[in-house]
């Protein structure tokens, strides 16, 4: 199975609406959103049904007994993380706790434990096509290691299929390393921007740690044409092939806004869109992974 993981360096660049683009269009047997810090492909492609869910265990949180505590604040001066809340008896922050299991070593009481933490939610729609999604909880750390779930279980329901597509999270952090590993393409949806061009950059670079082949599209690309002269010539230089430019167009804004498909419309970014997919359809299938 072929997988595509569509990415930006920043949010805000119009990625989710090109990755329902490519489920439209496609008909992919399954999909995902891994940007699981702030999912919202759920929002517009409007599955019917009931998910399976599952809690996501993060690290484990430790927990104080206040029975046995006697207040000696041996596990707060140990806490490199602030985590422990003097008082009478003492407690645990859980916001700032890491899980390390120092406390428990060091309290004479023992009145120290360290427990399963659920850190989010996963849920998986099986029925054809599987959507497989998740929901960090605020404050919560490890989102990587949801990312790499939210996949595995992707992958463990689709028994045979062509092409999977992936919507990764913005930015270069832990959650987009995670979608990276082990896709056969990822389109880069570009803003036209001084700030859009130097996260491009950024993504470039860390996709290219991974020898992965990438694609890169420009999305309203009228709203600064000089900029997007300047991402499609780094492109060239870099060897990427540049699959388009997406005009601005309030079309995609009112698709957006009533959960219709921009690819239900005959506006001119419904064109330049559907020239984008079939673009990166055919560098997905020629990939030699
Ligand atoms: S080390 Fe144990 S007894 Fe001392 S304050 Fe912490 S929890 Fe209470
Ligand atoms: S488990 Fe580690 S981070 Fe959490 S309260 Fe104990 S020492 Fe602090």
């Amino acid at each position: 199975m072929k997988q595509l993981l569509v990415l930006s360096g920043k949010g805000g660049t119009g990625k989710t609406t090109i990755t329902r683009a490519l489920i439209d269009l496609l008909q992919p047997e399954a999909y995902a959103d891994c940007d699981v810090d702030a999912p919202n492909l759920h929002l517009v492609v409007q599955r019917e049904g009931v998910p399976f869910e599952s809690p996501y265990y993060g690290l484990d949180k430790a927990h104080i007994n206040p029975q046995l505590c006697r207040g000696c604040s041996l596990c707060a001066q140990h806490c490199r993380f602030s985590a422990v809340v003097s008082g009478e008896t003492h407690s645990i922050n859980e916001l700032a706790c890491e899980g390390c299991g120092v406390c428990v070593e060091v309290c004479p009481q023992k009145a120290i434990t360290l427990r399963p933490h659920v850190a989010g939610e996963l849920r998986l729609f099986k029925e054809n096509p599987v959507f497989s999604t998740a929901q960090l909880r605020t404050g919560n750390g490890n989102s990587g290691l949801l990312v790499s779930e939210v996949k595995s279980r992707m992958y463990k329901s689709v028994t045979h299929g062509k092409i999977a597509i992936i919507d990764g999270s913005p930015g270069i952090g832990c959650p987009v390393i995670s979608s990276i590993s082990g896709v056969d393409l990822v389109l880069i949806v570009a803003e036209p921007s001084l700030s859009g061009l130097s996260d491009l950059k950024r993504t470039l670079q860390t996709v290219r740690t991974f020898q992965i082949p990438m694609a890169i599209c420009v999305n309203k690309w009228d709203l600064d044409k000089e900029k997007t002269k300047e991402i499609q010539t780094l492109s060239t230089e870099e060897g990427i092939p540049f699959v388009g430019t997406i005009p601005f167009d309030p079309a995609v804004v009112e698709a957006n806004n009533t959960g219709k498909s921009i690819m239900s419309g005959t506006s001119k970014a419904t064109t330049a869109v559907r020239s984008v997919v079939e673009q990166t359809f055919s560098l997905l299938m020629e990939g030699k992974r």
